[in-house]
């Protein structure tokens, strides 16, 4: 083929492809404009994942009517003259690629007008194609409507997953948007239900709430740091308080949100051997530093900069995290009664029969076990145990009130009782979806309030949920009311049951139907297995070591971790440098 230059729609599509690239990229350039023209109310329409509809209102400053066609041209903007503007940028916008990119994949309305006209402007652009455009009655401020995202991409729209998906992307992106800016007021409706609402009063504390949820919120330590020209303020959690992914660790750098490996890393540092492998802090960090310092200039996105001293900056985020790390006195580990305190969860106190069953755990156990009916010391009296690979063990005691002490044929076993309870409920409630998990009906219904990631996350799943014994339903936004629970879980908090569901997972996560139900019964079972720092009564010892006992895998929890040490009668020997002795003696 000879060499060409590209017709312009091509190019601007080649250029779009770099600056949009899913339906929260729009939302993310279109926030920055409005955040660039100085708004204070933002708000954001959302249908159908952003595939149908993105529509963005602001009270900024307006475009002038006769300026709007160039908004709309690339490479066109208000907000720098010369290259060396790039080094002093203060705006969140400045490649004046935004507008044209959206206009050439989609179809888009402008709508806006500046304070010192009383008549504002409307201009339609189809494809990269202006349609129409002519004077209109509005109020000061600017609306973008954009519909039918990549109509004229099709293989674009092929790469974006699922409406689920998209949609989270979006929730994130304006949560954080408005928890950096939480002097704005933000406003998100996604197929006409509330995902997020902020009222502009500058507490962010209460927009992390709608972030993670009131009881992560309040754990987050506060992070300050200030030096002659450098300022670093936010959130970390505390060391008991992780993720498995870094995704929650999120950098702002003079109001852009950025994502860079670096700062992650220099965080990590901070937190240093506090903190288990694989595991990670939950963080929202707000880096203010001299525009001169920033090259903002390194990604069609923006979503990467560069730092003049990167190192000094690292070190900047270490002090700053270390501090807030040390400043932090830990405190006991937030308790059930103390949340059932607590007004906004006030709902989920069940009837008085129920919380006599509140000891549940222990309760569960012998409930469920019975006493013990075998002749113990008689091992012909045992039935032979089915498939688990255990032999019999006679539980002795407990230790530490989490590790039960047993005997068997070949020595000592120490069994992690939480974990053996894990695997105990796990088994049973696999065994029973095989025909219909039992219910068992709350007395009261509880009600849920969730952030909205989690919960769009839960109504994506409460058909799954609800086949596994929960009744659980939709219940206002965010909110979800739980009228039962699987019977095998009586006793168990019926919120928290519900809310690990939902917890902790990984954003793109979309496993197999097969697999979400083991995986969810997995995660239920660990949220209500008995505690370790629960004292068993020996009833209740033998009871969990008999029902382990009959496990199908007994050795392991769901989740992979042992339940048990072997100590054989040979190790001990040796341990105590009686091997061989026997034959002496
Ligand atoms: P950039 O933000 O990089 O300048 P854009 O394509 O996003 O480029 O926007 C082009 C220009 O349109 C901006 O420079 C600004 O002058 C104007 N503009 C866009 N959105 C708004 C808005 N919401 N309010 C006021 N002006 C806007
Ligand atoms: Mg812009």
């Amino acid at each position: 083929m000879p060499i060409r230059i590209l017709a312009d729609e091509v190019a601007s599509q080649i250029a779009a492809g770099e600056v949009i690239e899913r339906p929260a990229s729009v939302v993310k350039e279109l926030l920055e404009n409005a955040l660039d023209a100085g708004a204070s109310k933002i708000d954001i329409r959302i249908e159908q994942a952003g595939r149908r509809l993105i529509e963005i209102s602001d009270d900024g400053a307006g475009i002038a009517y006769d300026e709007m066609p160039l908004a709309l041209a690339r490479h066109a903007t208000s907000k720098l003259q010369t290259a060396d503007d790039l080094f002093h940028i203060r705006s969140l916008g400045f490649r004046g690629e935004a507008l044209a990119s959206i206009g050439s994949v989609s179809r888009a309305t402008l709508i806006s007008q500046v304070r010192e006209v009383n008549l504002g402007g409307r201009i339609r652009v189809e494809g990269g194609k202006i349609l129409t455009s002519e004077h209109t009655g509005a109020s000061v401020g600017t609306v973008v409507r954009v519909e039918d995202l990549f109509y004229n991409v099709p293989a674009r729209l092929k790469f974006l997953k699922t409406d689920q998906t998209e949609r989270n992307q979006i929730n994130n992106l304006v949560t954080r948007y408005a928890l950096a800016y939480s002097q704005v007021r933000f406003r998100l409706v996604q197929d006409g239900k509330l995902a997020l609402q902020t009222n502009g009063n500058n507490d962010r504390r209460e927009i992390l709430t709608q972030l993670y949820g009131i009881e992560i919120a309040r754990q987050m330590l506060e992070v300050t740091l200030e030096d002659a020209d450098s300022k670093i303020s936010g959130f970390i959690s505390p060391v008991g308080l992780t993720r498995s992914n870094r995704r929650e660790m999120t950098f702002f750098v003079n109001g852009r949100w950025v994502s860079d490996p670096a700062l992650s890393s220099a965080m990590l540092q901070a937190y240093h051997t506090l903190l288990m492998v694989g595991r990670y802090p939950l963080a929202v960090l707000f880096i203010d530093l001299a525009p001169e310092e920033v090259d903002v200039n390194v990604h069609p996105a923006k979503a990467e900069v560069r730092f003049r001293s990167p190192d000094a900056v690292f070190s900047l985020v270490q002090r700053a995290v270390k501090r807030a790390l040390l400043a932090y006195s830990p405190t006991p580990q937030i308790s059930t009664t103390y949340w059932q305190t607590t007004p906004s969860t006030q709902t989920h106190l069940v009837d008085p029969a129920w919380e006599m069953a509140g000891d549940l755990q222990g309760q569960d156990l012998t409930q469920f076990y019975g006493p013990d009916s075998t002749a113990e010391n008689d091992p012909q009296a045992q039935p032979a145990l089915p498939s688990g690979e255990l032999p019999l063990l006679r539980p002795i005691g407990q230790v530490g009130a989490a590790y039960l002490v047993a005997e068997g044929p070949d020595g000592l076993y120490l069994i992690d009782q939480h974990a053996a309870h894990e695997r105990v409920l796990f088994e049973r409630l696999m065994r029973q979806r095989e025909k219909t998990i039992p219910a068992q009906h709350l007395l009261k219904p509880v009600t849920l309030q969730l952030p909205p990631a989690a919960a769009l996350l839960l109504s994506g799943q409460l058909a799954i949920l609800n086949s596994l014994g929960f009744q659980v339903e939709d219940f206002g936004p965010n909110t979800f009311r739980i009228r039962a629970i699987p019977a095998i879980l009586i006793g168990a908090d019926p919120e928290a049951a519900v809310r690990v569901v939902v917890e902790d997972f990984e954003e793109d996560e979309m496993p197999l139907q097969t697999e979400i139900e083991e995986r969810i019964i997995a995660r239920v079972c660990k949220r209500v297995a008995v505690k370790a720092g629960k004292t068993l009564s020996m009833d209740e010892q033998k009871a969990l070591v008999r029902d382990l006992e009959n496990c199908q895998s007994p050795r392991t929890c769901p989740h992979g971790r042992p339940t048990m040490i072997h100590l054989s009668v040979d190790l001990l020997e040796r341990q105590f440098g009686r091997r061989g002795a026997r034959n002496l003696s």
